[in-house]
């Protein structure tokens, strides 16, 4: 077999070299394939996928939560609905298109009708529907099977589903989608998954079985590598991993200082409790942002108060004294929940998400507070709400909380900042006056740059234009930070920019108070940030800041750079 090199996206860091895994491969047209071309077939393989799947969901499920999957499993079962569609078919419509006219028809018939019970059940069809045809276009995973020690191939990768992996249990990803800071890459570096993405269509090459290497730091993956070159290259991964953990550890735990002694903060970003002892480790200085929405996915029904209170308690407790920062739900963009009632749009990051559920979902919202506060008694605890355009919706958030807050009387932070994740172009040109409403602000720079440059996050065809480095993104972060100390609160940063040696100068120069980013990165931030005084990382983003394109900035930076 000869070696061949794909070349990708590196999502999440790390090397591992191991057998290829699955997980879509066999939908998509490969439905009809498996069918022997018989379109017939392939309708019975949509149905019996999703029947397959909604079996394994209700397994998991309790409650409303699991009566609702059985009643799915039951309208898949009407003889009526998957007997029309195999009519179309006979009359020589495709299995998708024969989904669609029946799924259509059961919904006007469904909808016609005066019983709101029934009304309602269009709303199931129009759902099952979708999963049909999803499953004929891979969409939805076959049986499941067992990933543990396999390196992951997937052409449709969803949070909820990394969001069921353990830390360890999957030995790398490679993705034919993706960028580095969409929520499952940012999921598998939480977890500690090397990963490759945005791989298209070569990543179809890799056949199921095949022994590839994943050096994920360059993107780059080998195939049809001989048994000895398995072996040799084995040698060095580890060595190399080693040095890096050591290297690592090695200046750590020292609090982050200037070269001219300011301090400044630095913290980790974490999506699981467990991963809390790991960051100390590492040298955090407390938790600038815990994406809570981890705990809310992959899942029938929404964690109950008690359930949420005890994984807050364990992060609250691992970081004392250390403030920990709660971020309150980011659902929607690309987490959806299957709980809560999102709608059919097209641009899901422009829409329904973050705080603008949590308002909607008022007990959602109202539960997960009263978790958070309860996990602070006695600790130091900060909350901030995701994706705030305006004033009002911000209010309206903080009127929730204090309510909350009165309900529990003592029950609550010894020590509570209230503030604002500022990832809307519109929240950063009003910096200043929503200052006035909040303690802190904290500046999610992976969505302040997709919502700045018209960019999405997540797709693999414009990721060349996604840029932080974009000098309209750098002057919205100048202007939070400016519009924030006037009214004297404190800003930090929580996207992936944070994290970057690179950067670490440019936005010390800029003002910024917190760093927060994923905890194998936090070595490397304190030491580029002991290297600077504050007065020439001053004059370091002036300079940058008086450039026209993320290009020249980055140029500006890397010959810049200290080691
Ligand atoms: C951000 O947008 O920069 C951020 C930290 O939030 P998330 O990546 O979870 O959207
Ligand atoms: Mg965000």
């Amino acid at each position: 077999m000869t070696e061949r090199v794909l070349k990708g996206l590196s999502l999440s860091p790390g090397e591992a070299f191991g057998e290829v895994v699955w997980l879509d491969r066999d939908g998509d047209a490969a439905l009809e394939e498996e069918g022997g071309g018989d379109p017939l077939e392939a309708l019975r393989l949509a149905f019996s996928r999703v029947d397959e799947d909604l079996s394994r969901r209700e397994g998991k499920a309790e409650g409303a939560g699991k009566e609702l999957l059985q009643a799915y499993r039951e309208i898949l079962k009407d003889p009526s609905w998957r007997g029309a569609m195999e009519e179309k078919i006979r009359e020589g419509k495709s299995p998708r298109n024969a989904v669609e006219e029946v799924t259509n028809h059961f919904k006007e018939v469904f909808l016609a009708l005066e019983d709101p019970y029934f009304r309602e059940r269009a709303r199931d069809v129009e759902e099952l529907g979708q999963k049909l045809l999803e499953a004929l276009s891979g969409k939805v995973p076959g049986p499941e099977r067992d990933l543990s020690g396999k390196v992951v191939a997937a052409r449709h990768l969803r949070a909820s589903q990394v969001a069921s992996w353990k830390p360890g249990e999957v030995k790398a990803v490679l993705w034919k989608e993706g960028n580095a800071t969409a929520h499952v890459a940012i999921l598998l570096q939480s977890l500690g998954i090397p990963a490759v993405g945005g791989l298209g269509d070569a990543l179809e090459t890799v056949a199921e079985g095949e022994t590839v290497l994943v050096e994920a730091d360059l993107g780059r993956v080998t195939a049809g590598l001989s048994e000895e070159a398995l072996r040799a290259r084995e040698g060095t991964g580890k060595g190399r991993r080693a040095k890096e953990r050591e290297g690592a550890s090695a200046g750590a735990p020292f609090p982050a200082r200037t070269r001219d002694g300011k301090r400044v903060e630095v913290a980790a970003n974490l999506a699981h409790p467990g991963e809390a002892p790991r960051a100390r480790e590492l040298g955090a200085e407390g938790v600038g942002l815990f994406r809570t929405e981890f705990l809310f996915m992959d899942r029938e029904t929404p964690p109950s108060e008690e359930e949420q209170a005890l994984a807050y308690r364990q992060v609250v407790e691992a970081m004392a004294p250390y403030r920990v920062i709660f971020r309150t739900l980011d659902a929607g963009g690309d987490k959806p929940l299957s709980y809560v009632e999102f709608p059919k749009e097209e641009n899901p990051f422009l829409g329904y998400r973050g705080l603008r559920v949590s308002l909607k979902e008022r007990e959602l919202f109202r539960t997960q507070l009263r978790a958070i506060l309860r996990a602070g008694k006695g600790h130091h605890v900060g909350i901030m709400f995701p994706m705030v355009v305006a004033g009002e919706e911000l209010q309206a958030a903080k009127e929730v909380l204090e309510e909350v807050l009165r309900e529990l009387g003592e029950e609550k932070p010894l020590r509570l900042e209230v503030g604002i994740m500022v990832e809307t172009p519109a929240a950063a040109l009003l910096a200043e006056e929503l200052a006035d409403q909040v303690d802190f602000f904290s500046i999610g720079t992976n969505d302040l740059t997709q919502y700045t440059l018209a960019v999405d996050r997540g797709s693999t065809w414009v990721s060349s234009l996604y840029d932080p480095y974009h000098p309209a993104v750098l002057r919205l972060i100048q202007m939070t930070i400016e519009g924030a100390h006037k009214k004297g609160r404190w800003v930090g940063a929580c996207g992936e920019l944070a994290g970057e040696v690179l950067a670490a100068p440019l936005l010390l120069g800029l003002g910024l108070d917190e760093w927060s980013m994923a905890p194998q990165k936090i070595p490397a931030v304190k030491r580029a940030l002991s290297l600077w005084t504050v007065e020439e990382a001053r004059a370091l983003a002036e300079e940058a800041l008086a450039l026209d394109s993320p290009e020249k900035v980055r140029r500006f930076l890397e010959k810049e750079a200290r080691s």
